[in-house]
């Protein structure tokens, strides 16, 4: 697919961030901006509801975000979706990050959780990674089997979780997640600045991919 079959009279002037995430959207704001487009959320929106998210990948569940609310508010729409993947734990919890440790889980809940299974783990026992795709919906646009298409881009932060939390700097798992450039025992992202984080996170990969699409389509 090229920039042009997503190219079509949808309105440029505002782009809908489909999250109900206050922190995601903070984070996009920042590394998205500055662009023609007013950024533009959910709420902001008066938009109800929500996506069932039953992907097998971050990707796909990104994507069907992006189209169900692209179809609910007729405005292109951007979604996220996130989350870690834990060696030890073969991958997991991927797609259910945000409701690792039960459907309305906490931050503190999931950070818990996860430092009761890693329990006793050495270091090098505790590799993760931070995944993100980014899914772009336009709502004029038609796909070859008649669906709205979907641009995605990624991104990657390789790390380790540590042995307990560390800052409240950033969201989610960031107080228990070192990234890799720091040894062992270093600093989480719970006490990095957002600035730092965003240069080198996996939204902050994505968003810059996703940045060049938008504004090779005119937002
Ligand atoms: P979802 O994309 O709404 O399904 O949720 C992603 C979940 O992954 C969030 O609720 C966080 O727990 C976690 N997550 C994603 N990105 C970050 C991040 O940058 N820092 C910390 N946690 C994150």
């Amino acid at each position: 697919m090229t920039a042009q079959d997503l190219a079509g009279p949808t309105d440029r002037s505002r782009l809908l961030v489909a999250t109900r995430s206050g922190h995601k959207l903070r984070e996009l704001r920042e590394l998205l901006g500055p662009l023609r487009t007013q950024l533009i959320s959910l709420d902001d929106a008066g938009i109800a509801g929500d996506a069932i998210e039953d992907g097998w990948t971050f990707e796909a569940n990104a994507a069907k975000k992006a189209r169900f609310f692209a179809v609910l508010s007729g405005l292109p729409t951007l979604a996220d979706d996130s989350g870690l993947e834990v060696e030890a734990l073969n991958g997991g919890p991927g797609v259910r990050t945000r409701r690792y440790a039960g459907e309305n889980a906490t931050d503190e809940d999931n950070n818990a959780k996860l430092l009761r299974e890693l329990a006793g783990l050495r270091p090098e026992r505790r590799t993760a990674r931070y995944r993100c795709a980014l899914a772009l919906a336009l709502p004029e646009a038609t796909g070859p089997r008649g669906g709205i298409p979907v641009r995605v881009s990624h991104g990657t932060l390789t790390g380790r979780i540590a042995r307990e939390p560390q800052g409240d700097g950033g969201f989610g798992y960031d107080p228990i997640f070192e990234p890799a450039s720091e040894p062992v025992g270093g600093r989480t992202l719970g006490l990095w600045t957002a600035e730092a984080k965003n240069r080198i996170s996996h939204r902050g990969q994505a968003s810059r991919r996703m940045r060049a699409i938008l504004v090779k389509l005119g937002f």
